[in-house]
């Protein structure tokens, strides 16, 4: 499998991460397939940091460098500068996450939106792919990546309607699912997990965050995501292992590996 979106940098795999990364490959009762992909997430320019060492470590984990919303307050322009500098020596293989955030709104709003146009307009200039949060902001992080030309990206754990899907996959975006597609009451999501195609489509944990069921609650890693394939699958009609495939292949594209 391919988790195309965690957080192995994340304070809750301090006590057992060297266990947790080195036991991926291997299946479990929960997975009995593997993990042969991780792409691990900054979200501060000292998280991305974090993911470049895991990344120097582990020959199956890539980073993604970029400062999340929340973050977007202790955003410097010299940031820019390192962003860039890092994947252009190929520490980082994208920028993010990046993004909007009004449900926590934990930076102010026009910060987050500075913060955003700035890191769409690196990637623009580097062409490198993005990978995007967007929580309850979906009008203003479409407007944003459309006006910047940035058509190389994906829609991290996608919680927008039918129709703005419909317009990531006109500019050309992979979307992916989490855990969240097999919550309860997720209908509206299954609808547009339903809708993309094949070539288009990517799945993740967001790890520690966002366990599947039948693991909610728990701290969630990259073999849980298998519930989330198996969902997926019965969805589309194909068979997990498909699925895996699919998406394994997407990520491979999407982050040039
Ligand atoms: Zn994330």
């Amino acid at each position: 499998m391919f988790d195309s979106h965690a957080h192995y940098d994340d304070a809750r795999f301090d006590a057992d991460r060297a266990e947790v990364l080195a036991a991926l490959a291997v299946p479990t009762a929960e997975d009995p397939v593997g993990v042969r992909f991780v792409l691990s997430c900054g979200d501060s320019m000292e998280s991305s940091r974090k993911n470049i060492e895991l990344s120097r470590r582990y020959p199956f984990l890539f980073a993604a460098g970029g400062v999340h919303p929340h973050e977007a307050k202790g955003f410097r322009d010299a940031d820019l500068n390192v962003l860039k500098a890092w994947y252009e020596q190929k520490q980082i293989v994208a920028i993010g996450e990046i993004g909007l955030d009004y449900h926590y709104d934990f930076s102010p709003r026009d910060a987050q939106k500075r913060v955003f146009a700035a890191q769409l307009q690196l990637a623009k200039t580097l062409n490198a792919p993005v990978v995007i949060h967007d929580r309850e902001a979906h009008a203003d992080v479409y407007e944003q990546i459309r006006a910047s030309g940035v058509r190389r990206g994906v829609m991290h754990s996608y919680s927008g309607k039918k129709e703005l899907l419909r317009d990531y996959l006109n500019l050309g975006f992979y979307v992916s699912f989490s855990g969240s597609v097999t919550f309860p009451n997720a209908s509206g999501l299954l609808e547009c997990a339903a809708a993309v195609p094949d070539e288009r489509l990517l799945i993740e944990t967001d790890a520690p965050y966002l366990a599947p069921v039948p693991y909610r609650g728990r701290r969630n890693d990259s073999h849980l995501m298998y519930a989330t394939a198996c969902r997926l699958a019965e969805l589309r009609g194909c068979t997990p292992e498909e699925l895996i495939a699919q998406t394994r292949d997407n990520a491979k594209r999407l982050f040039g590996l």
